[in-house]
């Protein structure tokens, strides 16, 4: 028996599927989940001393690789000065003011602990500013665990069929409207009957949990003209996309404009963290300047910030975001030509540095055509890529992310073993 497996068995006998978050568990593939000892670069090493180049990248926040030596020497003195104070702090404030200045959206921001957090309290912040109760999002998209956005949801929720969770109330749910992604006649007839109860659309601008969607231009431009015109705010949820694509978010490419922006991942350098940011006027709303509520003992705390602060420091140089371009353009154009070759059903979704192999054969532009993928052909190539010695995630339905640790030489290993795991693919 190996390491992992016997912690696995020890870990399900106290944790839900033997995990601290649902996809974690490999429910959707099968198998043992490797338990990871350590991370360096782009290569993570398990408990059995197996190496893995990862595609995960903690579902997103370690754009530098693991291990940034200046995110360490950063992350280690502020520990040195203390961990939390429950009290405002230098890098906190260092970092909030690094985010407003990168996003033209956002004059001012709050701290939160997790994507979650970010979104739920952006949503509080949208319904105390408009009086209304109704929300929007997409089908497919996740948004973290909130009771009104596990409707439809992507992630874990595809993944493992429970898009609309047991335990969330029918009158909350009742207030989640749902609308397939890029459809914008569909939008078009529910802001025409429902606009005027909206308090929200809340949207991944390049969608990561369906596996990678990217967004119709004219679905964007029609989602911003409605939701002004029926006085809604509209959320864009960067926490998969923030300092993703740009330095800032995907907002920038899109020219969004969103009333409210969720950040995550990316900001906290790989620490827990999220935050949420809108305009001066939206965020008076909020405590202690406005009435609506929300809070954190460990919010902003001193270890989170100075990750992140690292982190988006050296973001900050416009070649660091050509070079990721460059390298997941590689990577899915080697890809695609093995595809083509073996003349398997799949198509590669790619923005920047995050992509997704669907194993369809046909465009993949929303959560109906996401969900044709055939999810035992995706299940072959991750366990074949994962004896190779790539790791991927494990689900059809998330996004593998690329590192600025992922250079060319890595690339063309990775490009090797996923061939190998093609080739088992159409042999099976
Ligand atoms: N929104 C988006 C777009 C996400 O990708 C995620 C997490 N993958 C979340 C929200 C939730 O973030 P967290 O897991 O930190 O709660």
């Amino acid at each position: 028996m190996t390491h992992s497996e016997e912690f696995y068995n020890r870990a399900k006998t106290i944790f839900p599927g033997g995990v601290s978050s649902p996809v974690r568990a490999f429910g959707a593939v099968g198998g043992v989940p490797p338990f990871i000892r350590s991370a360096k670069g782009c290569l993570l090493t398990d408990v059995d001393g197996n190496e893995y180049i990862d595609y995960v990248l903690s579902y997103g926040p370690h754009i530098l690789g693991h291990g940034d030596p200046d995110v360490l020497d950063r992350l280690h003195a502020a520990i040195d000065r203390g961990i939390s104070f429950g009290a405002p702090s230098e890098e906190e404030l260092q970092l909030g003011e690094i985010i407003v200045s990168a996003l033209p959206s956002v004059d001012r921001l709050r701290f939160v602990n997790s994507g979650t957090e970010a979104t739920m309290s952006a949503i509080r912040l949208a319904r105390g500013v408009t009086g209304r109760s109704k929300i929007l999002k997409f089908e497919g998209a996740y948004h973290g665990h909130a009771d009104s956005l596990l409707v439809k949801a992507g992630s874990g929720g595809a993944t493992f069929g429970v898009p609309s969770s047991a335990g969330v109330p029918p009158e909350i749910a009742r207030e989640t409207l749902t609308l397939p992604y890029n459809d914008t006649e569909a939008l078009k007839t529910l802001f025409s009957s429902e606009g005027d109860k909206i308090a929200c659309a809340i949207i991944e601008p390049v969608s990561g949990n369906m596996g990678v969607v990217l967004p119709d231009d004219e679905f964007l431009r029609e989602l911003r003209r409605l939701t002004e015109k029926y006085g809604a705010l509209l959320i864009a949820d960067e926490i998969m996309t923030g300092f993703r694509q740009t330095y800032g978010g995907a907002q920038i490419l899109f020219s969004m404009e969103p009333d409210i922006t969720t950040l995550g991942k990316i900001i906290g350098g790989g620490l827990p963290v999220g935050a949420y940011g809108a305009s001066a006027k939206i965020m008076s709303q909020i405590s202690p300047e406005g009435p609506v509520y929300q809070a954190g003992t460990l919010s902003g705390n001193s270890a989170s910030m100075a990750a992140g602060l690292a982190t988006i420091q050296k973001l900050k140089t416009p070649a660091l975001y050509s070079q990721l371009e460059e390298q997941g353009r590689k990577l899915s154009q080697g890809l695609k030509e093995i595809i083509s070759r073996l003349s398997l059903p799949a198509t590669v979704n790619r923005m920047g540095s995050m992509m997704t192999v669907f194993f369809t054969p046909d465009p993949v532009t929303d959560w109906t055509s996401a969900a044709r993928s055939d999810t035992a052909l995706f299940r072959v190539f991750f366990h074949e890529s994962l004896k190779q010695g790539v790791y991927l995630p494990p689900s059809q339905f998330e996004a593998f992310f690329l590192s600025t640790r992922h250079d060319d030489e890595v690339i063309r290993i990775s490009i090797e073993k996923m061939s190998r795991a093609l080739i088992a693919c159409r042999n099976w």
